[in-house]
């Protein structure tokens, strides 16, 4: 089975990222959404995080796959892939930093340690163990 994202899913989706993007305070950050493919340098196939290629803009765009493979589609899951990507935004600015210091796989990782544990607060271990893993 391979599950497919509708319109929708992606208008939950983006609605979840505007209700986590205002829980965060991040208003400040101008947010476009895509539709379609993955891309940029997330861990999973659900969705994904692309960053302005000037960091101080604050511009960002969070994709919905619309390609699910064999995971359901479902709210509760839609909703957890939506505050996985906020939760990127929220790291990003030291992130950045970190960048400056270590390579990429060694931030890639500690950012998603962090993101990890945000999720396994907020949601438990029932999504954040194995639904998006690395
Ligand atoms: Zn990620």
């Amino acid at each position: 089975m391979s599950y497919k994202t509708t319109k929708k899913h992606f208008d939950y989706f983006k609605k979840c990222c505007l209700k986590y993007t205002v829980e965060f305070g991040l208003g400040e950050w101008q947010l476009f959404f895509d539709h379609g493919s993955c891309f940029g340098n997330d861990c999973d196939d659900f969705a994904s995080i692309n960053f302005a290629d000037n960091n101080f803009d604050k511009i960002v765009t969070l994709s919905l796959s619309n390609d699910w493979g064999d995971v359901a589609p479902i709210n509760r899951r839609i909703d957890f892939a939506a505050y996985h990507e906020v939760a990127h935004i929220v790291l990003f600015p030291m992130v950045c930093c970190l960048l400056e210091y270590y390579s990429d796989k060694m931030v890639q990782s500690l950012w998603h340690e962090a993101i990890r544990r945000m999720e396994k607060s907020k949601f438990g271990n029932e999504l954040a163990v194995g639904f998006c893993d690395e």
